[in-house]
């Protein structure tokens, strides 16, 4: 079924060549199943504008989210990319066509290259679509909003999970990794809900926000303040975004917790966002132990009473690593270290991490938080993840 302007314009140039091909589908890495499209391609002669027809799916937008929509388009080499298997179909299936000439839409489908991610556990339960084909269908062009979908693994300890983080990507010198930035704080209503500390229920083996001894923990706890009066949560915040900006120009893949001052997921939540899209996750705090001094930098390392269980037990090394990595980066950067740069804390954050996943504590309350101060910190962060991961 062709409309009356394709005809039309056949039958003017007397050259036009007609390929029809149906039901193709889209075979990116994720192998998600897509949207049926149908295409019908027309080629024309040199001395005339290519004709493009997009001709419509039988169901837009069947998955949700992002990127679900395809498109079709006629330019020669990626009609064949996209077109490789055509089951045969009643041309009468075919519902609607636009003819489109000056349309040079590119595939979304072919643009987007496959994330590389590999599953970090095998207990994890990844459900076979969503998350995969969300990944796949994400395009360059701009940052991608991730909930947490509640198929994944320990998503149901989460109280509170109605926001979103949301992934940038790198514009060039790709390195197909993807570092979650966690600005520690900033849940409205953190406090008054609280969340499990460990998978199996079992009581903090440490103190901390809560004591030891405490199967459940406030879901995010709101921060010390600096000692000029400055919110921790303002704080990370800031440092979030000049990580940000210094490891897109990088190269990496940014998954950012929190953007603004308030996000809607709780510390449950915002690990597993990361263990399910991203390749490492790092928390940024500053500690707020009443001392009156710069105390330095140092990570929240796993105590031994936790590595028991799952899946604490396959990941505290990763986590650690990557906390001495990035000591040893901001050790580079000149900055002070508090002693050898590591304090044991049950934290929700590492009971539930299956990614190499790190609080870093930036310094205390005294520590000097102005922006030279943040760029240099940053500039350790970022030596510290070219250090782990060998960049
Ligand atoms: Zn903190």
């Amino acid at each position: 079924m062709i409309c009356d302007k394709v005809k039309k314009t056949m039958y003017m140039t007397g050259t036009a060549f007609l390929l029809l091909c149906l039901s193709a589908c889209s075979k990116d890495a994720a192998a998600a199943p897509g949207p049926e499209v149908s295409y019908v391609a027309v080629e024309t002669t040199a001395e005339l504008p290519p004709i493009e027809i997009i001709i419509n799916t039988k169901q837009e937008s069947r998955n949700a989210g992002p990127g679900a929509e395809v498109n079709g388009s006629a330019g020669a080499a990626s009609a064949a990319n996209g077109l490789s298997e055509t089951p045969a179909a009643p041309a009468a299936q075919v519902a609607e066509t636009t003819a489109a000439p000056a349309e040079t839409k590119a595939p979304e489908t072919t643009a987007a290259p496959a994330e590389t991610k590999a599953p970090e556990t095998t207990a994890a339960p990844e459900t076979t679509a969503a998350p995969a084909e969300t990944k796949a269908a994400a395009s360059a062009e701009g940052p991608e909003a991730v909930a947490l979908d509640p198929s994944w693994r320990f998503a149901d300890y989460s109280k509170i999970s109605s926001g979103s983080a949301m992934l940038y990507r790198a514009q060039s010198n790709r390195k197909n990794i993807v570092i979650g930035v966690n600005a520690g704080h900033g849940t409205k209503g953190g406090t008054s809900v609280k969340t499990w500390c460990h998978p199996d229920k079992t009581p903090k083996v440490t103190g901390g926000t809560t004591s030891a001894g405490n199967t459940q923990a406030v879901a995010v706890s709101s921060g010390m303040s600096f000692s000029d009066g400055t919110p921790e949560a303002k704080v990370t915040l800031q440092m979030a975004l000049i990580l940000k900006e210094k490891l897109l120009n990088a190269g990496y893949d940014v998954l950012m917790i929190r953007e603004t001052d308030d996000v809607q997921l709780d510390n449950v939540a915002r690990t597993v966002i990361c263990n399910n899209r991203a390749d490492c996750h790092i928390a940024l705090h500053w500690d707020g132990d009443g001392l009156s001094y710069d105390k330095g930098c140092f990570f929240m390392s796993v105590p031994d009473g936790i590595k028991y269980f799952e899946p604490v037990s396959s990941s505290w090394e990763k986590h650690e690593a990557l906390g001495a990595a990035l000591i040893g980066g901001l050790k580079a950067q000149g900055l002070k270290i508090f002693g050898d740069g590591t304090m044991d804390m049950d934290l929700t954050q590492t009971s539930f991490s299956s990614v190499p996943s790190v609080d870093i504590e930036l310094g205390n309350q005294s520590s000097d938080h102005g922006k030279e101060t943040l760029g240099r910190l940053g500039d350790g962060l970022l030596q510290g993840i070219n250090a782990y991961f060998g960049r």
